[in-house]
């Protein structure tokens, strides 16, 4: 990468701690509710189905669908000039939440609504792994 300025990376905290330790394993994790089976994503502190506090950190399939998507051939964070044209799109996982990621290994031209995905993860320092998605 030419540029010097450094990408925004996610933030850390407590609450979603789990998943990016999980990430940096290459585990995709999402929270179930202990007492509906309910998934979540992102991380909070309640079932969003029952209410119920007892969330519990399992691992998931790591596949889904696109459910929708676009391209950006604009960068609106000057770390990302050089990526422009690529792909941000939003993931049903198999489990049910939605994940907005990018796709990579996949032309641009290619990309469907629908369209069956796998996580891959994306290393970013040490710290960090982003999940991504390719085709299938
Ligand atoms: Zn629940």
């Amino acid at each position: 990468m030419s540029n010097q300025v450094p990408k925004p990376l996610p933030g850390v905290d407590e609450l979603n701690k789990p998943f990016w330790e999980a990430a940096r394993r290459h585990e995709l994790v999402l929270q179930r509710c202990r007492k509906c089976g309910f998934y979540r994503y992102p991380a909070g502190l309640i079932c969003q189905e029952c209410a119920s506090d007892d969330l519990a950190w399992v691992k998931v399939s790591g596949r889904g669908v696109i459910f929708t998507w676009t391209v950006f051939h604009r960068a609106y964070h000057p770390a990302f000039a050089d990526e422009v044209p690529y792909a941000v799109v939003a993931v049903e996982l198999e489990e049910g939440p939605r994940m907005i990621t990018n796709l990579v290994d996949c032309p641009l031209a290619e990309i469907k609504i629908g369209m069956s995905v796998e996580v891959v993860f994306e290393t970013v320092n040490d710290q960090i792994c982003l999940p991504k998605f390719r085709p299938v």
